[in-house]
């Protein structure tokens, strides 16, 4: 699959500590979105999703710990399964949905 961005995307950082992500939507203007370096992560973890279902990958089972799409469980007890920052058993995980 060849790469491929339409319109034009730039990503930097501000005299903050934030991460700046500008972008040129029409060629109107230019909006930014402006990230705490926590989101920052949460996006990549999001696009990588995006990434694998758009490949096709598709979830394992809700009691799996590992996902095409989701990547490792993390929780702690892996009787429970229930996490709250686990990426395949956190509440506001789509996993398994
Ligand atoms: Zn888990
Ligand atoms: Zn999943």
């Amino acid at each position: 699959m060849a790469d491929k961005i339409e319109g034009y995307l730039e990503i930097g950082t501000n005299d903050r500590g934030e991460v700046v992500l500008n972008l040129d939507r029409d060629r109107n203007g230019v909006g930014h979105i402006v990230f705490s370096p926590s989101q920052a992560r949460g996006l990549a973890d999001a696009l990588n999703r995006k990434a694998n279902e758009a490949e096709g990958h598709v979830c394992t089972g809700i009691s799996a710990t590992w996902c095409p799409i989701h990547g490792d469980c993390t929780c702690a007890d892996r009787e429970d399964l229930n996490d709250y920052d686990c990426p395949l058993h956190s509440s506001s995980s789509d996993h398994g949905d």
